[in-house]
């Protein structure tokens, strides 16, 4: 893992545009972006509901792109004061941003080819990589490997209409619910030929956690894997 911690506090407010189903158990809520809000894709922030301090997770990674005119994050559904806040979020309802940062270099380095793995929700900070990539016509090789309990991919027509227009992206779904760890392992072997890349994995503590152990034992250099590791699942 390579890199420190940039963390600002800020209290910077968010208003809520719209929430939207993604699938049966996630949504996302568009912010309008909130004016000279700069971030980077891969970012993550920190939100509070009205000014109110709710229980429950408050660290949410910004699916949208630097490139989109507003703010995204997606989140699996809950049930904590927090969540049931963002679930039942209206048009122009305000949160704060009250922290905003990035840890270990988790940016997509341009120029060079990186394999991203996403476990489930942990697809978030991707989406904003790749719309970025798709959006600035970049031509470095990027695979997607995404890893989910079932067969709900989020974004998935927007991930097949950015690898289908741009030929250096290639998107690899992987429904886990039907193979044991073993067979999973196996799998990933045979995907990652090269071990000279940039690794980048995204999800909860154990899947990142797994993931990175194999990617070590695949001969992969510890300092080219950046982990987002979301705590709290
Ligand atoms: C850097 C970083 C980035 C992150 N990015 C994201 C992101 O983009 N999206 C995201 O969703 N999270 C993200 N997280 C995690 C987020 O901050 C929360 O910790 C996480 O969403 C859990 O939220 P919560 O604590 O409010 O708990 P809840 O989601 O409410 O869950 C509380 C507990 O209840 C259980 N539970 C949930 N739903 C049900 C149910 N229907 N029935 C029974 N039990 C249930 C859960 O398993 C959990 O044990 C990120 C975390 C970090 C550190």
């Amino acid at each position: 893992m390579l890199g420190g911690m940039i963390h600002k506090n800020l209290h910077t407010e968010l208003v809520v545009e719209s929430l939207n189903a993604e699938t049966p158990n996630h949504w996302s809520i568009l912010f309008r972006r909130p004016l000279n809000f700069q971030y980077e894709a891969g970012d993550w922030m920190d939100i509070e509901f009205a000014g109110q301090e709710l229980r429950g997770g408050k660290t949410y990674s910004l699916s949208s792109s630097p490139t989109d005119s507003d703010l995204q994050i997606t989140f699996r559904e809950g049930i904590s004061e927090l969540k049931k806040a963002l679930q039942g979020t209206r048009p122009n309802d305000r949160f704060f941003i009250t922290r905003f940062g990035n840890d270990y270099g988790f940016q997509l380095k341009k120029n060079q080819s990186s394999v991203l793995i996403a476990g489930g929700i942990g697809v978030a900070p991707f989406r904003s990589m790749l719309k970025e990539m798709f959006d600035n016509g970049d031509k470095n090789k990027v695979t997607l490997i995404y890893l989910n309990q079932n067969e709900d991919f989020l974004f998935k027509d927007e991930l097949d209409m950015w690898s289908t227009k741009l030929p250096s992206l290639s998107v690899i779904y992987i429904s886990t619910k039907e193979i044991n760890r073993k067979k999973r392992e196996r799998l990933m072997r045979s995907l990652i030929k090269n071990a000279n890349q940039n690794f980048y994995i995204s999800g909860p503590p154990g899947m990142v956690e797994s993931n990175e152990h194999l990617l070590i034992d695949m001969g992969v250099q510890i300092r080219n894997i950046r982990i987002d590791s979301f705590g709290g699942y």
